[in-house]
């Protein structure tokens, strides 16, 4: 089987990726190819965020390997916390004291549309760069629901359902959320070569 590296060391995330890309790819860990430092994590955008990690990963080991960023971008905050969604209530950042902050910061606000956005950055074997989209829209609820999932899953309602991302199965979750979409799109073109 042809091997991948995933440029992240989020077990949540890779698990993830793994059960969309089994049987095809193997996604190996960064702690799989012996690296455990951090991945500076430093531009202004997802896009250029994710394809810094994965220029990171490329340079050191030469090898096919992707990245991804996503942010919570919700409308009532103007599109907060985005891009600094994994640092969004600060030094003391953990998922728990971000969910706290969103939801003070959202109050009893009527207008809850937010959406997750996931890029991913792949670098193939030769060098080539590429990018793929995933949205998800829905709405930030007004309290926890659910004890599954990771992140801000337990105040996400996507659109459709009347359950949160943390009450969902990952099968579920993966068929709609913002980075199975855009692994779906990535594994196409992964499999087109
Ligand atoms: P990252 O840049 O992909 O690590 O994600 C940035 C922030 O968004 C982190 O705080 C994650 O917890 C959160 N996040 C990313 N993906 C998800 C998800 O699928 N559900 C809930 N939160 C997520």
């Amino acid at each position: 089987m042809r091997k991948i590296v995933f440029a992240t060391n989020n077990r949540h995330k890779t698990e993830e990726v793994q059960s969309i890309l089994k049987g095809k790819y193997e996604a190996l860990t960064l702690q799989d190819i012996g690296f455990d430092g951090d991945i500076p994590e430093t531009a202004p955008t997802l896009e250029g965020n994710a394809l810094q990690k994965a220029r990171f990963v490329y340079e050191q080991y030469h090898v096919a390997c992707f990245a991804d960023d996503t942010g919570l971008e919700v409308d009532a905050l103007g599109g907060a916390p985005g891009v600094h969604s994994a640092r969004y209530a600060g030094d003391d950042k953990n998922s728990e004291n971000n969910i706290d902050k969103l939801l003070n910061e959202l109050g009893d606000s009527d207008n809850r549309r937010a959406r997750f956005r996931c890029v991913i950055a792949y670098i193939d074997e030769t060098g080539g760069e590429h990018l793929f989209e995933g949205i998800v829209a829905g709405d930030i609820l007004t309290e926890r629901q659910g004890d599954g999932g990771f992140g801000y899953d337990s105040v996400f309602r996507p659109d459709g359902f009347d359950c949160s991302f943390a009450q969902m199965s990952l099968t579920d979750k993966n068929r709609i959320s913002h980075r199975g979409l855009a692994v779906q799109k990535f594994t196409e073109t992964l499999l087109g070569n």
